[in-house]
């Protein structure tokens, strides 16, 4: 089954001017890539926290932002901006004391950059006072809301993750653990979520696995992590993955409690991480992400081979891919574009001619390595289409005789509703066109993509444990339901994404 239901219509009229109201950008869908770091049991929890955050930069640039208790109050600072901006005075730090943290950096928009959508978030109720950080999408929090708008519920940003504090926060239950079980339970979607509570910190991950969650140890200190490349840097050890549906919790001894929060589903950990997202330095699901993307590169040249001089890769997510391409095929790896490492991504930004423009400022060709030259161009994902048309033409310019693009991640076809930031259906240059119609479009000699089995294969090879992933953006099969209407809902409103 391919995972789209039909919502009913009377709920889809009721959405729709709700979804006006929260207009951000529209250029974009889903824009919800962020990543969560969380520490229980060190005396400088916020230093650790904002050294972590760091490591943490590439899954979000927009905003960052740190919560931390001393076992009775929590203490919350967070602003828009890269890690080091929201957290440069010492003042800052200083005021996040305490020995237990959360922290969270947020993907980048433009339309949708706003102070009130910055994480953690913090609520105060009769019950509870917590602290939330979220990497992820509930695919149903806009209805939810809306059920709890018209019981009276009031909300204070567009983010789902307010959604799951009005539903912890409502939970009949005696203890915090109970509720937040009952919350996870009503919601639907990709998500890792953090909470801190004064005296204990718990984090959960969806029951399919879509979004990473790992657990580590520094010290006597527990810590969890989007990614095992924070643990490297505060120096902790690795621990274990958080399992879907694991909910775990440090409370005052210091021991870790877990349990099954949500039956496990099929698991379905997002593919996309292993192709682009993650750190190459980060482990995932029992892979390395250098290694893994190597190895998709070796199976492209293996799949697509090409008549070249170089090889080259776009800086800096496709170079191990590249490496792996020129290995296998024997072709020569050439340092052919190098990228300004001040100009922020060019994904993200609102219009064509800025992302183009951006794109000038970021990369330059070394005229003297491509001059003359059959060009290898490898990147790991096409997904409107900009980058490539605007590389290709690029190193014409630049003197290549021929450019072969080659792809190591199979054409990108459906959005993502599970917290990556992709493009509407309509803006994704594979949605609707065959391999030769998008080489037409991007004016290559010749495009080829990795296959969907040659990627996964490539994955299992490198050691990941996992026996199935999410490849809903390559097959449309999705793991949760997706509404039908849940493209149209992200465009005018951005709620399902904007978190
Ligand atoms: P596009 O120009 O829209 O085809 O974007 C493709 C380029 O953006 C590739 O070079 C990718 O490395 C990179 N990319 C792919 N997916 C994402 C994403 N979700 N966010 C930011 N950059 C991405
Ligand atoms: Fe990852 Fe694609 Fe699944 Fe989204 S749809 S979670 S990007 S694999």
């Amino acid at each position: 089954m391919d995972g789209r239901v039909t919502m009913d219509p009377a709920l889809e009229m009721a959405l729709l001017p709700y979804r006006r109201g929260f207009a951000t950008n529209p250029a974009k869908g889903p824009v919800d890539e962020c990543g969560v770091f969380g520490i229980y049991g060190h005396p400088e929890a916020a230093r650790v926290t904002h050294q972590a955050l760091i490591a943490l930069q590439h899954r979000g640039q927009e905003s960052a932002g740190i919560a931390t208790s001393d076992g009775e109050n929590l203490y919350i600072r967070k602003g828009m901006g890269l890690v080091n901006d929201v957290f440069d005075q010492p003042a800052t730090m200083e005021k996040l004391v305490g020995h237990m943290a959360i922290g969270h950096v947020r993907y980048s928009t433009t339309g949708s950059s706003r102070l009130g959508n910055t994480q953690p978030i913090l609520i105060h109720s009769r019950r509870f006072s917590l602290a939330l950080a979220h990497n992820g999408n509930l695919v149903d929090a806009a209805a939810i809301r809306l059920q709890l708008e018209d019981e009276g519920a009031i909300f204070s940003s567009t983010t789902d993750t307010e959604v799951v504090a009005h539903l912890i926060v409502r939970a009949r239950k005696e203890s915090l653990e109970e509720s937040v079980i009952q919350a996870v339970n009503q919601v639907h979607g990709g998500f890792a979520l953090l909470i801190l509570a004064p005296d204990r910190l718990i984090g959960i991950r969806d029951p399919h696995g879509i979004r990473p969650l790992q657990l580590g140890k520094l010290g006597d200190a527990w810590v969890l992590a989007s990614e095992s490349c924070a643990f490297d840097t505060i120096g902790a050890e690795f621990v274990r993955e958080v399992a879907p549906g694991e909910m775990v919790s440090i409370s005052r001894d210091g021991t870790l409690r877990s349990q099954t929060a949500i039956a496990p589903a099929a698991p379905s950990p997002c593919i996309f991480e292993f192709i682009y997202f993650a750190r190459p330095d980060s482990q995932l699901e029992g892979a390395n992400m250098h290694a893994v993307r190597k190895e998709m590169g070796r199976q492209l040249a293996r799949e697509a081979p090409a008549e070249a001089d170089i090889v080259i890769g776009v800086p800096d997510s496709s170079i191990s891919a590249a490496t792996g391409y020129a290995e296998e095929s024997g072709i020569p790896y050439e340092l052919g574009l190098v990228k300004n490492r001040y100009i922020a991504r060019t994904f993200i930004l609102p219009s064509q001619a800025r992302r183009e423009s951006a794109l000038k400022l970021k990369l330059n060709p070394l005229r003297k390595v491509i001059g003359g030259k059959r060009v290898v161009l490898v990147d790991d994902s096409i997904v409107r289409g900009t980058t490539s048309r605007y590389l290709v033409s690029l190193l014409r310019e630049a003197g290549a005789r021929e450019v072969h693009m080659r792809i190591s991640s199979p054409p990108y076809r459906h959005p993502c509703h599970y917290g990556i930031d992709t493009s509407r259906a309509a803006d994704l240059v594979a949605t609707g066109r065959d391999v030769p119609a998008i080489r037409d479009e991007i004016g290559a000699d010749s495009l080829a993509y990795l296959s969907i089995q040659g990627m996964v294969d490539a994955v299992k090879r490198l050691g990941s444990s996992s026996p199935h992933f999410c490849l809903a953006c390559f097959t449309g099969e999705y793991p949760v339901p997706v509404a039908d209407s849940a493209d149209k809902f992200c465009l005018e409103g951005g709620f399902c994404g904007d978190d």
